[in-house]
């Protein structure tokens, strides 16, 4: 019990929350973080709109207010644009999740919207007049689409309500989930993904270097790149669909699909003619034939035009998410972030230069761009952790190049992005409160921050640099409902001047410490043409701006870093040459990942960069978003009835000898996710029922309260007999409360627990009538009442290419003891258990080499405790319902039963290929192959029934499959045999078993 029950209680939600969630953005490098959506123990209020119930976090009313303005404009134009609209009124919940930018939309137990208040201007860029409008038009794309139900599906709705599967568009797959949403998100606003440069340049990338991508090629698959290929090629193609066939093409595709039930077998089906007679497959090949040759006609364009693409070579051979490149002041190393070719979570690597040998300095959580300090001694970064195991703040950390020791500069002071003043004293760093955010400095020693500029909901900013000579800021500035520009500062935060004006993104600018004497440079991407390209800004000390376009690669440069050179000094030739030419290292898209690259620029090829492209032009739209309600009123936030259940499903249970079972389940959920409970109840044979409930409480941010009640029945022995068949059957009701208290940081989660519970068994005779009565009455123990405690601690890490958790330990430890009410019955039990794992360098980037070790020990004692089995495959099989409490591959299940056992186990686990192809439009799909090999053990420490002692050895190897199904259901299929090493009881020495299971093995 205890941790158990715990993650029984959660198991239900987040099994079914995970199925149904659509995020704006696929959680990226985020991924290995807690996917928490809400802040369950935060204080909240609520108002009304016409279509939506809006529940925020207090603070966040001005946020909210605008949020659901623009959730009513997007209602409007979705009514029109998608023709079905969801019944009753939405949840939207606002709330600060921290210094992220993510939301999430569910339709089940009611359709809701969870949206993260914050301003993305940093590292991932949204094109957008407001990000808000961006989020909210998404989320509730997501719920238009996911609520449809016609025909058949629609009867379902009605028999058995909100229930999980009543969702036609469920299996729609990733790439028209997200791609639908992200589809309306550009159709319905002025800004949105289609239209930026980001989704496009990802898809040229990968009709210039590939064959592909295919239509499975378009599924969800965190190895696989880019990470949010269902939204990119999703939405482009069905932007495509809608350009070629019609606007109504895509909803009319949507609402054939959801009256069909076909639509589980393929997403392809119910396309009839709406493609000009073209199946799915057909007409994507079709789109990306022409998607290729309009890349290749742009890319020639390119090359023939002024300045030409630039001829750049790869760096340090590292791929896949690497960002902000940054050379040390001297010249001699770079500094950036990577994932080893997504075999790591993200980590900080420095390489000498030029050779670039990159060396992994530290694991970092997130990506921000970071600052070398004036020494080159050490460099300045920022990153999120968990503060209340729900938000994520950004803080400053500091960490010594030569010898890797990090020192934390700040806590939850909510910076990111630091840049170092050259006098080494002061750090330049964006603050973030909510969905606001300013430019502050921190002193290097005292910690003290200072505004540089204020808190506007109209202006928010980004990333901020110091000149050379530490007398003035560039500095990326978001104005909302108009543009997102660079800017110019000086040292005290005064605006001096604007340095670009229109709605193209500009990435973080750089200084040039190599621009001759007057002369101010400045290095950034920017969009503004539709590819993105580099620019560079030269100013006479603050004035006369002159904005040049330096560089062009077709797929896209992002961060870009001056690599100085070295000066010749006393050679004046030299020196007018070195001004001239300028090596840059910059991040450029690829089909297989972001690269780091380098290439060179001569300022005689420079060209005045034109005007920006009419989708780019700066907009003078008004930033004010009118009030939904003039006077806002508000409520107090009331659970109530977003808890009634709102569905059920069928529930179907055998119970050895008894027969089966038939009842129903369901569930609820608060908005906030506050509270939550489940039931279910099944009815069987001779009017017996078995079910169970729970519920738990999230009112705290470091405590949770669960309880729970079940009764079950077993058949706990058979005795045949001349009389005939006698049926010893047990029904045990139990019933737990309990606090668990949850102690989670990025890497880190440990929790402690303790509960009550209380346990009653009672015996009854079935069978044949004459062995009922020759029986004797069944002896009744009494009920037990007890208690237990127990602690956990994981931080176990993995890249999103393991093949398994890596690099960390898992451990637990348990204790309890129950005593009975009325005699001097009683049982105890405890279990220590410690899992090891340690990741090696690898030959291939489908994973890394893994050694994992466990060990685990566990005695139940007294009159009343019951045994502990070894030997199987364990509880996570699929295909054997056997159970096990120690796993050894090769044994029967449950060969071994004794009152203590221990268990050691070692497997050293092989990636063997990253597939990451599915067949087609059908919903199956391979992510990638592993293969393991194993050492179990697991004996008995006090004596075991019949078999004395035992010891249990085996060994042998097992194939993992990693699937996923209907694009939401990862699987991980084990598929091995197992070679008893000792020969016990039946058992003999060297005889395989096969087995195939699910889920890991520990
Ligand atoms: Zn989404």
């Amino acid at each position: 019990m205890k941790i158990e029950l715990r993650r029984r209680v959660n198991g239900r939600f987040t099994l079914v929350r995970a199925v149904i969630l659509s995020c704006l953005v696929s959680s990226l490098i985020a991924a290995e973080a807690s996917a928490q959506f809400g802040v369950p123990f935060a204080k909240y209020r609520t108002f009304e709109t016409p279509h939506f119930v809006v529940t925020f976090e207090i603070g966040l009313e001005d946020y909210a207010q605008r949020a659901a303005t623009r959730a009513e404009a997007a209602h409007e134009l979705l009514m029109r644009a998608y023709g079905s609209t969801p019944g009753g009124k939405v949840r939207l919940v606002i709330v600060d999740q921290g210094d992220v930018f993510n939301g999430a939309a569910t339709p089940s137990p009611t359709n809701r919207i969870v949206a993260f208040a914050h301003t993305p201007i940093e590292g991932e860029l949204f094109y957008t007049d407001d990000p808000i409008e961006l989020l909210v038009t998404h989320e509730l794309a997501h719920i238009f689409h996911l609520d449809e139900a016609r025909r058949g599906w629609s009867v379902l709705r009605h028999v058995f309500g909100r229930s999980e599967l009543t969702f036609p568009h469920l299996f729609d797959g990733s790439s028209l989930i997200e791609g639908l949403a992200t589809f309306y998100e550009s159709r319905l606003t002025e800004g949105g993904r289609v239209r930026g440069v980001r989704f496009p340049e990802t898809l040229r990338a990968a009709v210039l270097e590939t064959n592909g991508p295919k239509l499975d090629e378009a599924e969800s698959d965190p190895g696989a790149w880019p990470i949010d290929r269902h939204y990119v090629f999703g939405s482009l193609f069905l932007d495509h669909v809608a350009d070629r066939y019609g606007s109504e093409t895509p909803p009319a595709w949507m609402a054939r699909r959801a009256g069909s039930f076909t639509s589980i077998l393929s997403r392809g089906a119910a396309v009839g003619e709406l493609f000009g007679g073209k199946s799915l497959s057909e007409e994507w090949k079709d789109w990306i034939a022409s998607e290729r040759a309009d890349a290749l006609r742009l890319r020639d364009r390119l090359r023939a035009e002024s300045p030409g693409l630039a001829e750049t070579v790869r760096m340090c051979d590292v791929a896949h998410f690497t960002a902000f490149p940054r050379v040390s002041p001297d010249g001699s190393r770079i500094a950036f972030l990577a994932t080893d070719e997504g075999r790591r979570p993200l980590g900080l690597y420095v390489a000498d230069l030029p050779a670039c040998d990159a060396r992994r300095i530290a694991r970092v959580n997130s990506q921000h761009a970071f600052s070398w300090s004036p020494d080159g001694r050490f460099v300045v970064f920022a990153q999120l952790d968990l503060v209340d195991n729900a938000r994520e703040f950004g803080d400053l950390y500091r960490i010594e190049i030569v010898s890797g020791a990090t020192r934390r500069m700040t806590r939850s002071a909510r910076l990111t992005s630091p840049d170092v003043h050259p006098d080494g004293q002061r750090i330049v760093a964006v603050q973030y409160d909510g969905d606001r955010s300013r430019l502050v400095t921190v002193d290097v020693d005292s910690g003290r921050i200072a505004p540089l500029t204020a808190f506007s909901s109209t202006i928010a900013w980004g990333p901020a640099r110091w000149s050379p000579d530490g007398t003035r800021l560039a500095a990326v500035r978001f104005t909302r409902g108009s543009s997102l520009d660079l800017v110019l500062l000086s040292a005290d935060g005064q605006l001096l001047q604007s340095l670009t004006d229109d709605r193209a993104l500009e990435g973080v600018p750089e200084w040039d410490a190599s621009a001759p004497a007057g002369t101010r440079r400045l290095f950034f991407s920017s969009d503004r043409t539709g590819v993105r390209e580099l620019y560079c800004l030269e100013l006479d000390g603050d004035a006369n701006p002159r904005l040049f376009l330096v560089a062009r690669v077709a797929t896209g440069v992002h961060e870009v870093a001056v690599i100085p050179t070295k000066r010749d000094s006393g050679h004046t030739g030299a020196s007018a040459d070195v001004s001239r030419r300028t090596s840059i290292a910059a991040i450029v898209t690829h089909a297989d990942g972001r690269h780091l690259e380098r290439f060179e620029t001569d300022r005689e090829n420079w060209i005045a960069a034109t005007a920006s492209d009419s989708e780019y032009a700066q907009r003078r739209i008004s930033a004010e978003v009118l009030p939904v309600q003039e006077e806002l009123t508000t409520k107090s936030y009331a659970p109530a009835r977003d808890l009634l259940p709102t569905g059920w499903s069928p529930v179907f249970e055998t119970v050895e000898e008894l027969g089966p079972f038939a009842g129903a389940a369901t569930s609820g959920v608060d908005v906030i996710g506050r509270h939550a409970w489940q039931a279910n109840a099944a009815y069987g044979p001779g009017g017996r029922t078995i079910g169970s409930a729970s519920y738990a409480y999230r009112r705290f941010p470091h405590a949770a309260l669960f309880g729970q009640i079940a009764s079950t029945w077993r058949l706990e022995q058979r005795i045949d007999s001349d009389v005939g068949e006698l049926l010893l059957l047990e029904r045990k009701q139990s019933a737990a409360v309990g606090v668990a208290f949850p102690w989670e940081t990025w890497r880190r989660r440990t929790v402690f627990s303790a509960n009550i519970e209380i346990e009653d068994r009672f015996r009854e005779l079935s069978g044949d009538i004459p062995a009922v009565s020759a029986a004797d009455p069944v002896r009744q123990d009494p009920t037990l009442v007890g208690g237990g405690v127990g602690v956990s601690f994981g931080n176990a890490q993995a890249g999103l290419r393991s093949i398994s958790v890596q690099d960390g330990v898992r451990m637990s430890a348990s204790i309890d003891y129950l005593q009975a009410s009325a005699d001097d019955r009683w049982r105890s039990g405890w279990e220590l258990a410690g899992s090891v794992y340690r990741s090696f360098p690898s030959w291939t980037d489908s994973g890394r080499p893994v050694l994992a070790v466990t060990a685990r020990i566990a005695e139940q004692r007294g009159p009343a405790a019951s045994r502990l089995t070894a030997g199987g495959v364990g509880t996570t099989s699929i295909l054997d319902g056997s159970n096990s409490d120690f796993e050894v591959r090769g044994y029967p299940a449950g060969f071994v039963a004794a009152s203590a056992l221990w268990g050691a186990r070692s497997e050293l686990r092989l990636p063997i290929a990253r597939v990451s192809r599915g067949l087609g439009a059908l919903p199956l799909y391979l992510r990638g192959l592993s293969g393991s090999w194993f050492i179990d053990s697991a004996a008995a420490a006090s004596r075991a029934d019949r078999l004395g002692s035992p010891q249990l050895l085996s060994t042998g190897a097992e194939l993992s499959s990693d699937v996923t199904l209907f694009s939401f259901v990862p699987l991980r299929v084990r598929t091995g045999v197992g070679v008893p090493l000792k020969s016990l009881g039946p058992v003999t020495r060297g005889d395989a078993r096969l087995y195939v299971t699910a889920g890991t093995s520990f």
